[in-house]
């Protein structure tokens, strides 16, 4: 009966939590059908007013005055990381650093590593799921050091071969960059038994968690993965917000990406002493405004749960699936054995930006194209998809206004023919 009564009370929250958005309560935006969450989501109230109220009431900048303007906007600031230490299950708040995103961590640590860590002959293996920011700072360093970079491939579901993988580390391998979720195809990696198996070999793993850290729990110690990183902006938050983990034991081995002010223990014209702390990787003046944002985020979506979110979500995924595969001619891209609520697909003969511009003009939000994952297209020999990827605010009139256009495109480009 609680059980029952709980599920209720789970599902009428999500149902509810639309209206936080204030995006969904524009008059224009009635009937704003907007799956294009993997890109970027919308925000809550909660966060827009966290950043106005700063700038309002609070505003000054941090770590440095000592009136209370400055001392209250520090302590707010320092808050928002414990609030990310304790989201992610990090054992401390000096394992979390502040970034512009995924991409500007994903940077700074392959700089990082190359900087002191990586050389000559050693290798990195990623798969070829990665969105491009976990490919390209891969590549330069690969050119720059002389490290060879090898590629994980998936079978024709999707799902990366581990057998393979473990065959591929060897004495050389020093890196295993793995996103947690494919942003195309909605693959969720087996991360534990990657991390494991680099673990055994005394191999350091990256985890690229852009799509999975606003979908489902995440623990970094229970995952023992050295470096996890994400963006503020894909889990309801603000742009220009990311995050880089850390595991503690790395963070004094490594070196600043960038030099400046305030992070320093001492300076003297003849040269710095860095802190000890993660304040080494942030010189300068930080988004202060953007992490309270990002800290606003991520207390609504405790407040909802992830019992919630991944059941809301679940139900919409399968009901997607569901529809679009009672869609005569439809070719879904890949079918992994575990999936996200992100779904990629092609009608035949149609391209799909074609589909994706009529689609916006009937206030349907999708993505098309390659989304930033081309080596994946050239792999499942496509060129290009129409992807869906859905949110805790989407609900199942969003997926029947979808299924709706979606038949009108087919029928008017079919038609033109
Ligand atoms: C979006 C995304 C990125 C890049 O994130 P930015 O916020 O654009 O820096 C990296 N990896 C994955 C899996 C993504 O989905």
């Amino acid at each position: 009966m609680l059980s029952t009564q709980n599920e209720i009370r789970n599902k009428v929250n999500i149902e509810n939590c639309r209206k936080d958005f204030p995006i969904f309560n524009v008059p224009d935006n009635e009937n704003l059908v907007y799956f294009d969450n993997a890109s970027t989501t919308q925000k809550p109230h909660k966060v827009i007013e966290t950043i106005t109220d700063f700038y309002c009431q609070n505003y000054s900048n941090i770590h440095r005055g000592l009136y209370p303007l400055s001392l209250n906007a520090t302590e707010q600031y320092e808050h928002a990381r414990i609030n990310i230490q304790q989201f992610i299950h990090a054992k401390s708040n000096n394992e979390i650093l502040f970034t512009k995103g995924t991409t500007e961590a994903i940077n700074l640590l392959a700089f990082c590593l190359s900087d002191n860590h990586l050389k000559k002959g050693d290798e990195i293996i990623i798969t070829i799921l990665e969105h491009h920011s976990n490919i390209v700072p891969w590549q330069v360093i690969a050119n720059k050091l002389g490290i060879k970079l090898v590629f994980i491939y998936t079978n024709s579901d999707g799902d990366i071969d581990l057998e393979k993988l473990s065959e591929y580390i060897n004495n050389s391998t020093k890196l295993i960059a793995i996103t947690h979720i494919s942003n195309s195809i909605g693959t969720i990696n087996p991360i534990e038994d990657v991390i494991q198996m680099a673990k055994r070999k005394n191999v350091l793993v990256l985890v690229d968690g852009a799509q999975s850290v606003g979908h489902m729990p995440i623990d970094v110690q229970k995952l023992n993965c050295d470096f996890f990183v994400f963006s503020g902006h894909k889990i309801y938050g603000p742009t220009g917000t990311g995050v880089l983990y850390i595991k503690e034991e790395h963070v004094e081995k490594l070196n600043p990406y960038q030099t400046g002010g305030n992070q320093i223990k001492t300076v003297t014209t003849h040269g710095t002493v860095y802190a000890d702390s993660t304040a080494k990787f942030e010189p300068g003046t930080p988004n202060i405004s953007g992490f309270l944002g990002l800290s606003a985020a991520i207390d609504y979506v405790n407040t909802i749960g992830f019992d919630a979110i991944m059941e809301h979500e679940n139900d919409l995924t399968k009901t997607i699936l569901k529809r679009l595969n009672t869609f005569p001619p439809i070719l879904i891209a890949g079918n992994p054995k575990n999936r996200s609520g992100i779904i990629s697909f092609n009608i035949p003969g149609i391209h799909p930006m074609d589909a994706g511009i009529l689609l916006g003009q009937k206030n349907i939000c999708v993505r098309t194209g390659v989304h930033c994952n081309e080596p994946l297209m050239t792999h499942l020999k496509l060129d290009g998809t129409i992807r869906l990827s859905i949110a805790l605010y989407n609900n199942y009139n969003d997926i029947d206004l979808f299924i709706e256009k979606l038949a009108w495109v087919q029928d008017l480009l079919s038609r033109q023919k």
